[in-house]
C-alpha cells in the first residue's frame, strides 16, 4: 500500500479545490489536491457563466484559453413573452470553457508547488487515536493512504468526505434544483447577452437559460425543483418544442443537482473542512457557485495557513465564523428574496417584468434588490394587490 504524507490534502478539483490548494502551496505548504476525474473538468455539469470581477479578486488569469466569450448583460422574458434586457457598456461577465477551466485552476496550484493527481478518489477517512489522521483513496484502481494534518472537503454537491468526517451536511431533496443542459448551435439569440425564461408552467420555482458560447453555439439549459413529479429533461424538451427551436445540432448533454435552500452551518469540525458545492456555498436565486465557491476557498486557505503557521487546527473554526459573518450573511439574504420568488404567480412574473423594463435599468443591472423592490412598489397594480404589496415588502 502506497502512504503518502501531506500538510493538507485537498478533495476535489473544480473550483473551490484548486483554489485552496493553491493558496496554501503559495504560502509554502505542501499540498495534495485530488480528483476522481480522469481528465480535469471534463465532463462538465455548468452553464459556465461568471461576473468578470472574479478575476481579479481572486488572482486568476484572464485567459482566452479558458473564456468562449464575454457577455455585456442579460435579458429576462416573463411567462408571456414580456422582455427585460439589461444591458451594459463594458463586458460584465464570460461564459467559460469549464473543462479547460477547471484544469487550468488545477495548474496553478501545481505551478505553487501542489501535488495533483488525476483519477484519485477519496474513498473514506483515516480515523487514528480518535482524530482523522488522513484520507484512502484509489489512485488508478490502487489503493492509497494520504496522510495530512488538514483535510478539506472540496467535492462537490455529492460530497462524502464531509459527511465520513462527522460534519451534518445533510439537506432534504426539496432544497435541491435539477438542471439538464444541452451544448448545442441556436440561432436568434442575441450572442452578446445571457437569456432567461422565467413562468411557473415554463421552470417550476427556476428558469431556461441560454449562455451563448459563440455567435450560434450555447449552453440552453433549465433548473427545476428536484421534487418535481416531472423531470427537468421534460421541461426543457418541451419549452425548446414550444419555441421551435431544432435540437438536431447538439454537442453534449449534462445533468446536474444545485444546492439551493441554504448553506452547511458548521464548515470546521476538528482538522476537517468543508467548502464550495459540498457546503451547498451556492447562490440560492440563482444557482450559480463558482465565485461563491472562490470566495469560500479563499476564506478557508487564509485560516489553514493560520492554523499550519501556529499548528493550532481550532483556528480552522474561524472560516466557519468569518464565512457566515461574510458571504454566508450576504447568501442569507438571498435565501430569503428566493423563497418570496417563489410564490409569485405566472402573472406577478409577468407585471414585474413589465415594469421593470420601464424603470432604471442600470440601477437594476446593478443587482440592487431594494431598488427592484422600490421601483414594483411604486406600479398601481402592485399597490392595489395586498398580496404583492406584501410579498414584496417581505423583500425589504
Ligand atoms: C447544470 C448546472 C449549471 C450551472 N451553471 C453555473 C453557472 O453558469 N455559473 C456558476 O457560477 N455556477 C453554475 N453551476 C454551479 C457550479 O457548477 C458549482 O457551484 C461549482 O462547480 C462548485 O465548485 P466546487 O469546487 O464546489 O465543486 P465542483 O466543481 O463540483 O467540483 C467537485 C470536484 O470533486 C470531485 N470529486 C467528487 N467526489 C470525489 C471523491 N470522492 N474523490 C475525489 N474527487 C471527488 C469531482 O470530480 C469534481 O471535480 C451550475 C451547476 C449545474 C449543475
Amino acid at each position: 500500500m502506497t502512504e503518502m504524507k501531506y500538510d493538507v490534502v485537498v478533495v476535489g478539483a473544480g473550483i473551490a479545490g484548486p483554489i485552496v490548494a493553491r493558496n496554501v502551496a503559495k504560502a509554502g505548504f505542501s499540498v495534495l489536491l485530488i480528483d476522481k476525474k480522469s481528465a480535469i473538468g471534463t465532463p462538465k455539469q455548468c452553464a459556465e457563466g461568471i461576473s468578470k470581477t472574479v478575476f481579479e479578486k481572486y488572482d486568476i488569469p484572464y485567459d482566452r484559453r479558458f473564456i468562449n466569450r464575454e457577455i455585456y448583460g442579460a435579458k429576462l422574458y416573463s411567462p408571456s413573452g414580456y422582455e427585460l434586457e439589461l444591458r451594459y457598456k463594458e463586458v460584465s461577465g464570460v461564459i467559460l470553457e469549464r473543462k479547460v477551466f477547471d484544469k487550468m485552476l488545477a495548474y496553478y496550484a501545481a505551478k505553487a508547488g501542489a501535488d495533483v493527481l488525476a483519477r484519485t478518489e477519496a474513498m473514506d477517512v483515516i480515523r487514528k487515536d480518535g482524530k482523522i489522521a488522513g484520507i484512502k483513496a484509489k489512485h488508478e484502481d490502487e489503493p492509497i493512504e494520504i496522510y495530512a494534518d488538514i483535510i478539506v472537503a472540496a467535492d462537490g454537491v455529492e460530497s462524502t468526505i464531509a459527511r465520513k468526517a462527522g460534519i451534518n451536511t445533510y439537506a432534504p431533496p426539496h432544497e435541491f434544483d435539477s438542471s439538464y443542459e444541452y451544448e448545442m448551435l441556436i440561432e436568434g439569440f442575441d450572442p452578446d447577452l445571457i437569456h432567461l425564461w422565467f413562468g411557473n408552467e415554463i421552470a417550476p420555482r427556476g428558469y431556461v437559460w441560454v449562455f451563448p458560447k459563440d455567435e450560434d453555439r450555447a449552453n440552453v439549459g433549465i433548473g427545476i425543483n428536484s421534487d418535481n413529479p416531472r423531470t427537468a429533461k421534460y421541461y426543457l424538451d418541451k419549452w425548446l418544442k414550444e419555441n421551435n427551436i431544432p435540437v438536431k445540432k447538439l454537442l453534449e448533454i449534462n445533468v446536474g443537482v444545485v444546492p439551493v435552500g441554504g448553506f452547511v452551518k458548521e464548515l470546521a469540525k476538528d482538522n476537517v473542512i468543508v467548502v464550495g458545492d459540498a457546503a451547498r456555498q451556492v447562490n440560492p436565486m440563482h444557482g450559480g457557485g463558482m465565485a461563491e465557491a472562490m470566495e469560500a476557498g479563499t476564506i478557508a486557505s487564509k485560516w489553514i495557513v493560520k492554523a499550519l503557521e501556529e499548528e493550532n487546527p481550532e483556528l480552522l473554526k474561524n472560516y466557519t465564523t468569518e464565512w457566515w459573518g461574510t458571504d454566508g450573511k450576504r447568501l442569507e439574504k438571498v435565501l430569503r428574496v428566493r423563497r418570496v420568488t417563489e410564490k409569485l404567480t405566472d402573472e406577478d412574473l409577468d407585471l414585474f417584468i413589465q415594469i421593470l423594463s420601464g424603470a432604471d435599468a442600470e440601477k437594476i443591472a446593478s443587482g440592487d434588490y431594494g431598488e427592484v423592490v422600490k421601483a414594483l412598489l411604486k406600479h398601481p397594480k402592485v399597490l392595489m394587490s395586498k398580496r404583492r404589496l406584501s410579498l414584496l415588502k417581505e423583500l425589504l
